[in-house]
């Protein structure tokens, strides 16, 4: 199938690509590594009339360390996160994540960014960013601002972006207390979530949990945080019988998805164990 024609630009700049898009407003639309954006063209349910291509603005793909986070520029590919040393050491739960994701191919093309404007209910990276309590930079031609994780994803395919802002950069706060897992069921076809956990935990020595924050993917039209179950966990030792307890609240309050892929009683199963299996996993 072939996407419906389109003008092409490939700006050098954020000025410019910030130019464009408030130029041509709706009818244009972002481009970064196309692994969402390309499949809805050739299937025509999106037929935008003009692609602005980020690929060719400077320094959007850059991972460093900044006093107690890290900053990683929206156009750093899923592979990037998957190899970068600073990322392994710094913020383990990243790579991790990325590693989880379709195949080489979108690994090597899809980026940080494109995932989370994206806003894929089944997507890997919302999940481990709000588990990491990150904030989201959003640029347009007035001014920028910080949107917390939590309020980024507003549902289905729909983000706290306004038309005419750009996602440049993402701020992840780090810190050598905090132990990591991301655990999935995955589609076998495409590997997107069917339900994923991704968890931050923190731990003192006697093994009492300090605090702890659980992003849940592909249960429902949005990534989410499973607060109810962090509030049942925080401040006690994580027993068997306490995380089965707690996780059984998964998806309590969550309109949970039905597709081919699995019913609403299936994912919530799927996600209560998981909630387990990747606590336990980060507790390893
Ligand atoms: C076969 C296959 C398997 C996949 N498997 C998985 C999987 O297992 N897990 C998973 O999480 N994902 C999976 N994906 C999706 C992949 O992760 C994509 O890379 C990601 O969803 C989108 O990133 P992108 O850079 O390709 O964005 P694009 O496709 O270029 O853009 C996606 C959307 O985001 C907007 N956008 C992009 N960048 C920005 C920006 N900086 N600011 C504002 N808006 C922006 C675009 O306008 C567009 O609306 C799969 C994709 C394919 C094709």
């Amino acid at each position: 199938m072939t996407p419906a024609a389109f003008d092409y630009y490939a700006p050098s700049s954020l000025k410019e690509a910030l130019g464009l898009l408030s130029s041509y407003k709706e009818d244009g639309k972002l481009l970064a590594g196309g692994q969402s954006l390309v499949p809805l063209m050739k299937l025509r349910l999106a037929r935008p009339k003009v692609l602005i291509d980020l690929g060719r603005i400077p320094d959007l793909n850059t991972i460093a360390e900044r006093a107690d986070s890290i900053v990683i520029g929206a156009l750093t590919t899923h592979a990037q996160l998957e190899s970068s040393d600073l990322l392994r050491t710094r913020c383990p739960l990243l790579p991790q994540t990325a590693t989880t994701i379709g195949d080489v191919q979108v690994r090597n093309q899809g980026t940080l960014g494109g995932s989370l404007a994206h806003s894929d209910p089944a997507g890997d990276l919302p999940a481990s960013i709000m588990a990491l309590g990150a904030q989201i930079k959003a640029v347009s031609a007035k001014g920028e601002r910080w949107i917390k994780a939590e309020d980024f994803f507003l549902g289905l395919l729909t983000t706290a972006l306004e038309p005419d802002e750009i996602l440049t950069q993402v701020k992840i706060p780090v810190s050598n207390r905090i132990k990591t897992a991301y655990l999935k069921a995955a589609q076998k076809a495409a590997g997107f979530a069917v339900a994923g956990v991704a968890v931050c935990l923190d731990l003192a020595h006697d093994g009492t949990c300090r605090d702890i924050a659980l992003g849940v993917t592909g249960v429902t039209d949005k990534a989410y945080r499973a607060h109810k179950v962090e509030q049942k966990l925080r401040g006690k030792k994580l027993d068997s019988r306490l995380l089965h307890e707690a996780a059984a609240e998964v998806t309590d309050s969550i309109d949970v998805n039905e597709d081919i892929n699995g019913s609403k009683e299936y994912r919530s199963h799927l996600a209560r164990v998981y909630t387990i299996r990747a606590i336990l996993a980060a507790q390893g």
